[in-house]
């Protein structure tokens, strides 16, 4: 195996740090405030403009077919460089291979391009009161009306949801139908009639989740994604997505682990914490080389499955556990620290988003290790 960076690669390297080296923005608000929305998106069409937003994508929907290792190139340089959070991560990262992967070309001319250029926000709804583990008893349900669905239910913990336009989620289509059968990926306009979002807060306050609730909210049929019916097949792949190597990717834990080092050596090298900055930081690098082996694997032709929780559970525990030992390298001083405070409430939801943990590892013991029920 060659681990040496090709000359192309070393060069779309430079160019990526030299970019963000003279466009970076300064501190921007929290993204879950109007203010903090614009100031994040204004980012958004900077990089769409300079061809930056969705760097392996198609050309013809506003990428610049960059290959999956210069996407991971260009993550490294861009959390490197300290740049803002991505406002449209769940269009960019989950709706959109998602598009790429089973769409029709009419759909992925239609919703791509928005997505690349920020002017389409996306929230997921697939969470409802009672269907959160157990996503396959969801109940908001699709009846089909000549060329329309008509959506009826309640989504919930759409992150996002309160400044987004549109939701992708999943509905039992199939009345008769149970469990993981019978449900359709439907792309849905949240300022349709019938649609009623409400804000959620957060322990910061802030309402960076919401709860949509559907009353005969008339859809086209053109809007399903994948075959009628076929929706928890479709799920799987953005899922696959958002737990496996496109979500988050090594370099946002790499810039962690390297602020981390600093934070230890500013705050004088504490020996207690020595071995838990070294772990944290070979952890890091340790996840940063699997996904270039996994990508690798991909460009190969490979596909990545159920290990994809495996990914899940390391960059969840991983960002916990770097979080936690700054906190205990800043002691008292931790309350003052906004940075490394507010990643560390943000990091105790990792274990739950995309899937908690439980069932991550209810996925590695039945299909990967191949263990009994
Ligand atoms: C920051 C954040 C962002 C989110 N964003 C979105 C979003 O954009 N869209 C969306 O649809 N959802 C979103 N969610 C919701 C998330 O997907 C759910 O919270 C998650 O799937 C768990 O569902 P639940 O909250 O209903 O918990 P439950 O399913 O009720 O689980 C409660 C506890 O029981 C455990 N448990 C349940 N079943 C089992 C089992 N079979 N074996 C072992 N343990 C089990 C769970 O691990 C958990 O600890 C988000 C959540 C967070 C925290």
């Amino acid at each position: 195996m060659d681990l040496a960076f090709t000359t192309q690669e070393q060069a779309f390297r430079a160019q990526c740090a030299s970019w963000f080296g003279q466009n970076l923005p300064g501190p921007l608000a929290s993204m879950d405030t109007p203010e903090g929305f614009e100031q994040h998106r204004a980012w958004e069409k900077r990089l769409h403009d300079a061809g930056w937003s969705a760097v392996n994508w198609p050309r013809a929907f506003g990428g610049r077919e960059a290959t999956l290792i210069e996407w991971l190139i260009f993550e490294e340089e861009y959390y490197r460089a300290g740049a803002p959070r991505r406002l449209n991560q769940n269009g960019l990262f989950l709706l959109a291979p998602t598009l790429l992967e089973f769409g029709t070309e009419e759909q992925k001319q239609r919703f791509l391009p928005p997505i690349a250029s920020c002017d389409e926000i996306w929230c997921q709804g697939w969470s409802e009161p009672n269907a959160g583990s157990d996503l396959a008893s969801l109940t908001s349900r699709a009846t089909r009306d000549g060329s329309e669905w008509i959506l009826n239910g309640q989504k919930t913990w759409a992150s996002r949801g309160v400044y987004a336009d549109w939701m992708f989620g999943l509905f039992r289509s199939d009345a008769s139908s149970e469990r993981h059968r019978g449900l359709s990926y439907i792309l849905v306009p949240l300022d349709a009639p019938g649609v009623t979002v409400r804000p959620i807060a957060q322990i910061d306050s802030e309402p960076g989740f919401a709860e949509v609730f559907l009353d005969d909210v008339r859809v086209p049929v053109a809007n399903t994604l994948g075959p009628e019916g076929d929706g928890w097949k479709i799920a799987m792949s953005t899922a696959g997505f958002e737990r496996g190597v496109v979500l988050r990717s090594p370099g946002r834990f790499m810039a962690t682990a390297d602020r981390l080092l600093e934070l230890f050596k500013e705050r004088g090298s504490p020996a207690a914490l020595q071995d838990d900055v070294a772990r944290a930081w070979m952890s890091a690098d340790a996840y940063r080389l699997a996904t270039f082996w996994a990508v690798s694997k991909l460009m190969d032709g490979g596909t990545i499955g159920a290990e994809a929780s495996l990914n899940k559970l390391w960059w969840s525990e991983m960002d916990l556990y770097m979080h936690e030992t700054a906190l205990r390298l800043l002691g008292d001083d931790a309350t003052l620290d906004g940075p490394w405070l507010d990643g560390f409430v943000f990091s105790l939801a990792g274990p739950i988003y995309a899937g908690t943990n439980e069932i991550q590892r209810n996925i590695v013991a039945e299909r990967v290790l191949g263990l009994p029920r």
